[in-house]
């Protein structure tokens, strides 16, 4: 009986390997579809297996349907930004929540479903818009992690800052809209391989959002 015990406390101590929860990240790519980045993101995240979410203008999405259908249907998670990256604090709320309605149809018009995610242009939200997102079901979310692609940051560098920066449960801001040439695909080539080394595993927004309810810990970058 004893023996039984002490093998018992012994395996509530030494979990098994595998059984130890995996470290956490979600990629993060705003402002598309873009004509080029988006289709050499999707190719990159499929080669390795990787989930992410794109925060889709809607603007974008309208112009180039074909691509917001293929990140739906490689599963990643599509979020709301906007139908013309309009930021708060420099349009009207009324303007820019006309915009989230507006983008939620293109999104759901293409992929059957309503986006439970938006994300600020800038990440710039006041109260009364904060407000607003939560009574349409959605929670606002940044980032924690800024590669500060969208700046033509080079490849190298935006790998460094990543290895730096990331923990646990961090949310990376990547763009896969930006203006040529975009250092992006580049940099996910070596931040991609890195994370797995480093034994992270690639979760959408939604599912860190789930762990935040099951544990009771909200990250900063969830708003509201
Ligand atoms: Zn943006």
């Amino acid at each position: 009986m004893r023996f039984l015990c002490l093998l018992l406390s012994f395996a509530m101590i030494f979990r098994p390997c595998g059984t130890e929860r995996k470290k956490r990240v979600a990629l993060t790519f705003d402002d598309g579809p873009h004509a080029v980045y988006t289709a050499q993101i999707l190719q990159i995240l499929y080669e390795y297996g990787v989930t992410a979410t794109f925060f889709v203008v809607g603007y974008n999405a309208e112009r180039y349907p074909e691509l917001l259908r293929a990140q739906f249907d490689l599963g990643h998670e599509i979020g709301n930004h906007t139908y013309s990256h309009t930021v708060s604090g420099k349009s009207s709320l009324e303007k820019i929540e006309e915009e989230i309605k507006t983008t939620d149809r293109v999104i759901s018009s293409v992929t059957g479903a309503v986006p439970t995610l938006f994300r600020p242009p800038e990440g710039k939200a006041g109260r009364e818009l904060l407000d607003f997102v939560r009574r349409l079901g959605k929670t606002a979310v940044i980032w924690d992690v800024d590669t500060r692609d969208w700046a033509h940051t080079p490849p190298e560098k935006i790998a460094e800052n990543v290895k730096q920066n990331v923990h646990d449960g961090s949310v990376i801001l990547m763009h896969d809209f930006v203006a040529a040439p975009s250092p992006t695909p580049e940099a996910l080539k070596l931040i991609i391989p890195y994370l797995i080394d480093a034994g992270y595993e690639f979760v959408t927004v939604s599912e860190l959002l789930a762990e935040e309810a099951e544990t009771g810990s909200r990250p900063s970058y969830f708003l509201g």
